[in-house]
């Protein structure tokens, strides 16, 4: 059952051949046997999950179910959930328990889904292999006995989405957070237009660039959670009215003669990336050719610029957004000798380092004599960035670029910060121009790893881009079923 992908199950779950609640047990039991091993969930709700599935159940019989009733998932531990333990993987939070819930938890409540419990992620999700987390790092389920990363800052989603510890579930993107772990995990990740999903009652790191959205096996399991996920929302000035709905099995956007122009980046041919990156990047481009897509190079000239302005901006939002943590509401509180030492003691006993970090560069960039050379500065790359997306999309319905260099690295490897911002070169674009982008598998490297390719589209193109993905996940045609990643 493990196997089962979103939409096989959804059938076997309609035609009663399975039920809820057996589908969820499955799951259970797989985080009771490797749960501990691949540390991929802070907080596991078995009792919630199986009172999900018996509702469930009863909607199936009753004739009344849900679009997505009794599908079992892994929320990333940054949506606030009513009840249930909201860490952001930070010891600051680590036994805040939320009153309310966030809009898209309570979209997974609305639409029927089973809550497995909360995953892992990097500190208030600032980080690329979720090592930042206070609770320790998720292990990527692929060749386990390497140790490898299951990517970040939503390392935990992936982690038990591809060892098969939930069917799908949430990430959050700020500068790649769902992408790149995603693609070194076999799987499908999606960050939407900025706006398609609400942020209400996700904890923010930095605002102008977190996005919401799904981790699936394949790309018609994201389309799915996507749809449940989408939507505006009045809690959430940012949110956008155009809603998301996908019919599936998604649509072919290519063959027949079909035509669609692919935009690949000019300035990223000269990044360096794996011999293996490469020559899938390039296979999958011949077989899109061969279903009738014209692929045009196109050119966004500030690109590489777009690391640097991004880790301006984001520290800059995360020290103000994070500034809120004082001890005085909630989270964690350590007494001084008065309120400016309880402050003190209590910021510095619950951030870990790089969230310290983040917030001194956030707060010097941000400071009267850095403002202008510095935050003013990166907000002209990103808004010439995000003009030259524009531009490209002129001539190109979509584009096509590497998610990341190479496959998961080990989760021992000894980088410095400036090591691990690099990582993010090929995905924080894409945050600053708000744009959608899917990363979808696009093969194995000669490792027996997976790897993936980005699809990119204009704001609001994200069916389109979801439909192109297929096409990429069809030809790449990689085995991500659970029990053959882990090996049982
Ligand atoms: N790796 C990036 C960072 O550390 C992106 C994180 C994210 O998307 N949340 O900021």
């Amino acid at each position: 059952m493990i196997d089962l992908t979103i939409t096989e199950a959804l059938e076997k779950l309609k035609s009663g051949e399975i039920s809820s609640t057996e589908l969820t047990k499955a799951y259970l039991n797989r985080i009771e046997q490797y749960g501990k091993e691949l540390n991929c969930y802070i907080t596991v709700t078995p009792e919630r999950a199986l009172a999900d599935a018996a509702a469930s159940d009863a909607r199936y019989a009753a004739g009344n179910a849900l679009p997505l009733d009794g599908i079992p998932i892994g929320m990333k531990d940054l949506f606030a959930t009513r009840g249930i333990k909201t860490t952001a993987a930070s010891r600051m939070l680590e036994n805040f328990i939320p009153e309310y819930e966030s809009t898209i938890s309570q979209k997974f409540i609305d639409t029927g889904t089973v809550l497995l419990g909360k995953t892992n992620l990097d500190e208030f999700a600032m980080g690329t292999f979720s090592k930042t987390s206070y609770f320790g790092a998720p292990v990527n389920p692929w060749q386990l006995e390497k140790r490898l990363t299951a990517g970040g800052s939503s390392g935990g989603t992936t982690s038990a989405v591809a060892a098969g510890l939930a069917i799908g579930g949430t990430g959050t993107d700020t500068g790649g957070s769902i992408r790149f772990p995603s693609a070194i995990t076999g799987l499908v990740g999606m960050k939407p237009t900025y706006g398609l999903c609400s942020r209400w009652g996700c904890i923010a790191f930095a605002s102008s660039l977190d996005t919401p959205g799904p981790i699936a096996r394949t790309v018609d399991d994201a389309a799915l959670l996507l749809s449940a996920m989408a939507g505006h929302d009045k809690k959430d000035s940012t949110s956008a009215d155009s809603g998301f709905s996908a019919h599936t099995p998604l649509q072919p956007i290519l063959g027949d003669g079909k035509n669609l122009r692919v935009g690949i980046i000019k300035e990223f041919a000269d990044v360096a990336i794996s011999a293996d990156m490469k020559r899938l990047f390039n296979a999958r481009i011949s077989d899109l050719k061969s279903i009738g897509a014209e692929i045009i190079e196109i050119s966004i000239p500030n690109i590489l610029d777009a690391l640097a302005a991004y880790y301006i901006i984001a520290p800059a939002e995360a020290s103000s957004n994070l500034a809120r943590y004082d001890g005085m509401r909630y989270g964690l509180r350590v007494e001084g000798k008065d309120i400016y030492d309880t402050y003190k003691k209590t910021r510095a006993a619950g951030f870990g380092d790089e969230v310290k970090r983040r917030m001194i560069i956030g707060t010097a960039v941000l400071s009267s004599e850095s403002y202008e050379v510095y935050f003013l500065q990166a907000a002209r790359v990103r808004r010439m960035i995000s003009e030259s997306f524009e531009q490209a999309f002129q001539k190109c319905d979509v584009i096509l670029c590497p998610s990341s260099a190479g496959t998961a690295m080990p989760l021992d490897s000894d980088l410095t910060p400036l090591e691990y911002y690099a990582l993010d070169l090929f995905t924080v674009a894409m945050n600053l121009a708000g744009v959608p982008a899917c990363s979808v598998p696009c093969g194995l490297a000669d490792n027996g790893l997976p790897l993936g390719i980005q699809v990119v589209g204009k704001r609001f193109d994200d069916l389109k881009v979801l439909q192109l993905a297929k096409h990429i996940e069809q030809f790449a045609g990689i085995d991500n079923r659970p029990t053959k990643v882990m090996g049982k």
